[in-house]
């Protein structure tokens, strides 16, 4: 019979809710050693442990819990790293509950395993304590450019480097790391872990080139001129809008806009520490309901604003993890679901509310979620000071048009065959800029094929 000590989680503990809306620090506060190994001790050793294949980079699960129960910290760690390079980052925000948390057989009896906190304590407890993977580098000529930061830049940086190629990775802001360093907000994702997990690639030997835009600082054409092979990980920063009147009001931003003043010009210091204004309202509407939104909305709870989300499905349709909604509900969101909003009206040029319409929900649309229609005749008024959208992305058209040869879907994302290779000779493409929005985890799992794709392509071409 398997025991209750297997059924339940040994509890996080968090800041309070009263004080971490009132700051920006991290909502978690960790496990300690001793609460680690309580927690990996749960593991049930599986003969065919289901979480190893729901995990997008294959992470040895079973072993690093192994490893980790026994207080083996160094090779518990060292575990992980062979398939993920950032596990203090990935631990923090990957959505586990729907891939080796998901898969976890102890699921079915209770709560599954916490893998992800636990591999956060390892990246944290490695950092700390100076570890890291140790391996010879047999350096080889070949020059692979890699154009953008983000999660597959950064995996398809680490695994050239250790194949020897003389790898640059160029980013167009002035601090690397893509959707980690602007997007993700300090309380889930302390800048200070992706300033320290990404230090790795400059000791490895991978050449950074920061503030450098290719398309604008850089030609593509120059780049393809010297470099052997092109690895193109450019995101989807571009936001979409809804296409309502009253959008060009002042007091309306996009979630991209929002969260790259707060997070990576942190704009909440403003004026004291820093000097990027933000001008967030007593009442914000957010639009949306994926992580995206729910990051924007607990920056402003966070400064001080009464929040509203707008949702034109239910709750149980949102995309965002789970985690992030409960942390959401108990700080004040407010959850509008079933309702659209139709125009944003105005007041001297600036926001002053928003015209919403109620939903229904229909039959499941090509996502598998139930498709929303709008209930005739049920428009309603709600004040509002702000508004910030979020309802999704689209991958850079700048670089994208200056990048001649590359063929990009309907939706911008760039055309690949299955090796991640694209139309032109050299040049591979992954992460959100072929999908136009997925996970750390898959941006992650795409760079290292890419790595692989770009090795057996240089092996061939010399
Ligand atoms: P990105 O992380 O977008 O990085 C692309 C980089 O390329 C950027 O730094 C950009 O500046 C740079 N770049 C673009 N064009 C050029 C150019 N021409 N020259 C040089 N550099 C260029 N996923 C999760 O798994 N869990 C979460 O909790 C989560 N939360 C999220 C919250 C927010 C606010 C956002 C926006 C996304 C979130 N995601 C989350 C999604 C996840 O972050 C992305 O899927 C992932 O970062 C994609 O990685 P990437 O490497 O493809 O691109
Ligand atoms: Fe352990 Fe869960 Fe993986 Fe089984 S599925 S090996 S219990 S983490």
């Amino acid at each position: 019979m398997v025991k209750d000590i297997r059924k339940n989680r040994v509890p996080m503990p968090e800041q309070p809710v009263e004080t971490r809306i009132t700051n920006f620090h991290e909502v978690p506060l960790g496990y300690s050693p001793e609460q680690a190994i309580e927690e990996a001790k749960r593991c049930l050793q599986c003969g065919k442990p289901p979480c190893i294949g729901n995990c997008p980079v294959e992470v040895d699960v079973k072993q690093f819990l192994k490893e980790l129960s026994e207080g083996c910290f160094r090779e518990a760690f060292l575990t992980i790293k062979k398939c993920n390079p950032i596990p203090a980052i990935a631990g923090r925000v990957c959505p586990q509950e729907n891939q080796c948390e998901g898969a976890c057989t102890l699921g079915n009896i209770g709560s599954p395993v916490n893998i992800g906190k636990l591999e956060s304590f390892l990246g944290d407890w490695a950092m700390e304590n100076g570890v890291e993977e140790a391996f010879t580098i047999n350096e080889k000529p070949e020059k692979v450019a890699v154009i953008g930061s983000g999660p597959s830049g950064i995996s398809c940086s680490v695994d050239l480097r250790k194949n020897g190629y003389q790898v640059t990775l160029f980013e167009a802001l002035h601090k690397a790391g893509g959707v980690l360093q602007y997007g993700i907000p300090e309380f889930r994702l302390p800048k200070k872990v992706v300033d320290e997990e990404l230090s790795y690639l400059n000791k490895i030997g991978v050449d950074i080139k920061l503030n450098t835009i290719i398309g604008q600082n850089l030609s593509f054409k120059e780049l393809r001129e010297e470099y052997d092979a092109i690895f193109v990980c450019t995101g989807a920063g571009a936001p979409r809008f809804l296409r309502i009147p009253g959008e060009e009001l002042n007091g309306l931003y996009s979630a991209n806009e929002f969260l790259i003043r707060t997070n990576l010009m942190k704009a909440y210091m403003f004026p004291d520490e820093y000097d990027t204004p933000i001008v967030v309202g007593d009442r914000v509407a957010v639009i949306g309901a994926g992580n995206v939104a729910m990051d924007a909305a607990r920056c402003s709870i966070r400064m001080g604003s009464k929040v509203s989300m707008i949702y034109r499905r239910s709750r149980k349709e949102s995309p965002a993890r789970i985690e992030e909604v409960q942390h959401a509900l108990e700080e004040g969101l407010d959850l509008m679901e079933l309702v659209n909003p139709v125009r944003i009206l105005g007041e001297n040029g600036w926001v002053k509310g928003v015209q919403l319409i109620r939903m229904r929900l229909g039959d499941p649309d090509e996502t598998g979620r139930r498709k929303p229609y709008p209930v005739p005749g049920s428009e309603f008024v709600v004040n509002f000071d702000t508004v910030i959208e979020a309802i999704g992305t689209l991958p850079n058209r700048l670089f994208l048009e200056r990048a001649r040869g590359l063929e990009v879907n309907k939706k911008g994302g760039i055309l690949v065959d299955e090796n991640l290779q694209t139309r032109v000779e050299g040049v591979f493409a992954g992460g959100d800029a072929i999908s136009g929005g997925a996970t750390v985890i898959q941006a992650l799992g795409e760079g290292r094929k890419a790595a692989k794709s770009i090795h057996e392509y240089l092996k061939r071409k010399h």
